[in-house]
């Protein structure tokens, strides 16, 4: 791995995997290619080369962003579960094809090259934003940046909903969106919609009633990804819950700051999340090499490029033929077999072999709907209500790598069944801005707004 401000060079060994990407598949795939490579191959190194130093397990984030697990427990460092590769932190920006060197970037702006034999990319997905005009408006649900964000929006609405007297704008500080009725937007709906529950008891000027839920799906019903019965039953459940309204066979035209536009009609709210599909990660767009309709990798069904062999994909980032021709969904129960198979076909490879064809039979699908509810379709079997809650949460916690994170969720877990959820708010670019102005005030904090003084009357306008 060299660094071009002129770094010293390493001898250099036989073979070099590079890693793109420390997600479901290429974390996982470095896990199953250490213990392939432990005792037969001493000459190949392998790099994993991601943006953030921690494995996230999407599942838990919904979770996370109500509070029940802390934030840092649904991620995984993932220094902690590697062995011999080499990690390193940092962006890739553009891959030289034809020179075989990965550039990546690091936060101080360091600039690397790295070398590769063989390079494997797993830079996922990115919420589709190109769809919906403004969509730069609305808050996205796909990385733990995203759960802080919209937790620490969602609780800002709530105080300044409980000292404002304008009714109409509070309505509009309490309606909470969600565009996109898949698994994901329904699995924030249903959590968000349980974590309003747990804290309104500390906003005693919000009334329950006050708050509203919209969410959006274009398609006739929504989780279009399962079963029609498991459909109905989510349904029946969440349109039971107060505030709670599903339109479905609408699409949302636009967004604006703080306003949808559904056909003709204009709906207010303060928050508007995100969730109608993804893309492959932009790093992807910037290759020449074969692409699918919406940008993904086209692989053949050892997850190999077919114009350059060296090159492979997996995850959300790479279209992999099933045996009937059709795509592998993007989900990370796939990311997580598929990276299994690719470090046994690399392995294969190193050794002269040949790769094998990647099959995989869906197990099922699950999916929360807050209030120790779910929903589950697992080997043939339909499951609901508590048990599907918990067989989803067993599954999810034996995902996690390592005892020590297991521990902390079962701990967050076990706290979450006997306490009120935590309402402090950490909105870090304003404790950030605050303490720059503390500093440059000379420790002192900046002067007082007159209508944030204590015991006068709040005003819902905003300081001048
Ligand atoms: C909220 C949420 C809940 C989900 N729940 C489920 C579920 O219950 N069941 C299920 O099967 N699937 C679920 N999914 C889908 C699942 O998370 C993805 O299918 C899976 O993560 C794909 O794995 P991946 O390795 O391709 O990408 P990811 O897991 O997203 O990993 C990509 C990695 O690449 C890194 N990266 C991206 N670009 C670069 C770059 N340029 N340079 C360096 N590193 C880069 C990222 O930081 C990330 O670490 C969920 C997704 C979301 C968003």
């Amino acid at each position: 791995m060299g660094n071009s401000n002129g770094g010293a060079a390493r001898a250099a060994p036989k073979t070099r995997i590079v890693v793109v990407g420390g997600g479901f598949g290429g974390a996982q795939l470095v896990r199953h290619l250490e213990g392939l490579c432990r005792r037969s191959r001493h000459d190949v190194q392998i790099i994993l080369v991601s943006k953030d130093n921690y494995f996230l397990m999407t599942p838990l984030l919904f979770e996370a962003c109500s509070g029940t697990l802390q934030l840092q427990h649904c991620s995984v460092p993932i220094r902690a579960f590697l062995h011999k590769a080499l990690f390193l932190e940092a962006t890739v920006r553009h891959i030289d094809l034809e020179r075989r060197v990965v550039h990546a970037s690091g936060s101080d702006r360091a600039e690397y090259e790295v070398p590769y034999d063989q390079l494997v990319l797993a830079p996922g997905s990115v919420t589709n934003t190109t769809r919906i005009p403004g969509s730069e408006y609305a808050f996205t649900f796909k990385a733990l940046a995203d759960a802080l964000v919209l937790r620490n929006h969602i609780l800002e609405r709530f105080e300044r909903a409980e000292v404002e007297t304008d009714q109409a704008h509070k309505r509009k500080l309490l309606t909470f969106v969600v565009v996109g009725g898949g698994l994901v937007g329904i699995e924030l709906l249903g959590e968000l919609n349980a974590f309003v529950d747990s804290i309104g008891l500390f906003y005693p000027h919000v009334r329950r009633d006050d708050v509203r839920f919209v969410v959006f799906e274009g398609g006739e019903h929504i989780l279009p990804e399962i079963e029609p019965q498991l459909v109905q039953y989510a349904e029946k459940v969440l349109r039971r819950r107060p505030g709670v309204e599903i339109r479905t066979g609408v699409r949302v035209t636009a967004i604006e700051p703080e306003a949808v536009h559904v056909g003709g009609e204009t709906l207010e709210a303060g928050t508007i999340v995100l969730s109608a599909g993804i893309l492959p990660s932009p790093l992807v767009a910037t290759l020449p090499l074969e692409k699918g309709r919406h940008g993904e990798l086209i692989v053949d069904a050892t997850m190999r490029c077919p114009s350059r062999p060296e090159v492979w994909a997996l995850g959300d980032c790479a279209s992999i033929p099933s045996p009937n021709g059709k795509p592998y969904p993007t989900l990370a129960q796939h990311a997580l077999r598929e990276a299994k198979a690719l470090a046994g076909s690399l392995h294969a490879v190193l050794h002269g072999g040949s790769p094998r064809p990647f099959v995989y039979h869906i197990k099922g699908l699950m999916g929360s709907l807050g209030h120790k509810k779910a929903f589950a379709q697992v080997l043939g079997v339909r499951l609901r209500g508590f048990l599907a809650w918990w067989v989803r949460r067993t599954y999810y916690l034996a995902q996690v790598p390592g005892w020590t994170r297991r521990l902390h969720v079962v701990m967050d877990w076990t706290m979450a069944l006997f306490f009120r959820p935590d309402i402090v708010k950490i909105d870090t670019a304003r404790e950030a801005e605050l303490l720059l102005r503390d500093a440059a005030a000379g420790g002192l904090p900046g002067p007082v707004n007159p209508l944030r003084r204590l015991g006068e009357p709040f005003s819902g306008a905003a300081p001048q």
